[in-house]
């Protein structure tokens, strides 16, 4: 299987920690400092192939990663967003859940949707220096 998301290099790379049926990955795009994702651990395509073990846990993995982020970058707000399906704009085959921290004036108005949904092959990769970084400091905050 050709899957990015269930690949060793990821999971050594990009993985800040794993819960239950969960693990969280930096992302390599973010849209803003601090957008990881929650990804099932099992690999699964969409929402309604989640098991219930997955379906029951997934609101507060969700609830869990918004903490970290709060003690890493004091966001106030959090688009959390699900592209369930390829005419939803899911790229990976594989169920995931974008989180990304905000704050009051961090973009313009449609600016967040145009840069995850549209122009996702226009953002720029973060160097392997940055994703150790970024991945390291949040670790540091993830069990506090
Ligand atoms: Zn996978």
């Amino acid at each position: 299987m050709n899957c990015p998301f269930c690949s060793e290099t990821i999971i050594r790379d990009q993985q800040v920690y794993t819960k239950g049926c969960w693990r969280v990955f930096y992302n390599f795009k973010p849209v803003l400092k601090g957008h990881v994702l929650i990804v099932s651990k099992r690999h699964v395509e969409l929402c309604k192939d989640l098991n219930a073990d997955e379906q029951a846990s997934l609101v507060g993995q969700i609830i869990d990663v918004q903490r970290m982020l709060t003690r890493a970058y004091g966001a106030t707000g959090f688009c959390v967003v699900m592209q369930d399906g390829v005419s939803a704009g899911q790229s990976v085959n594989h169920l995931h859940v974008h989180i990304v921290p905000r704050v009051d004036g961090d973009m313009h108005k449609g600016e967040f949707y145009q840069s995850l949904l549209v122009d996702s092959t226009r953002r720029h990769p973060i160097s392997a220096e940055e994703m150790q970084e970024r991945v390291k400091e949040l670790q540091v905050v993830v069990h506090m």
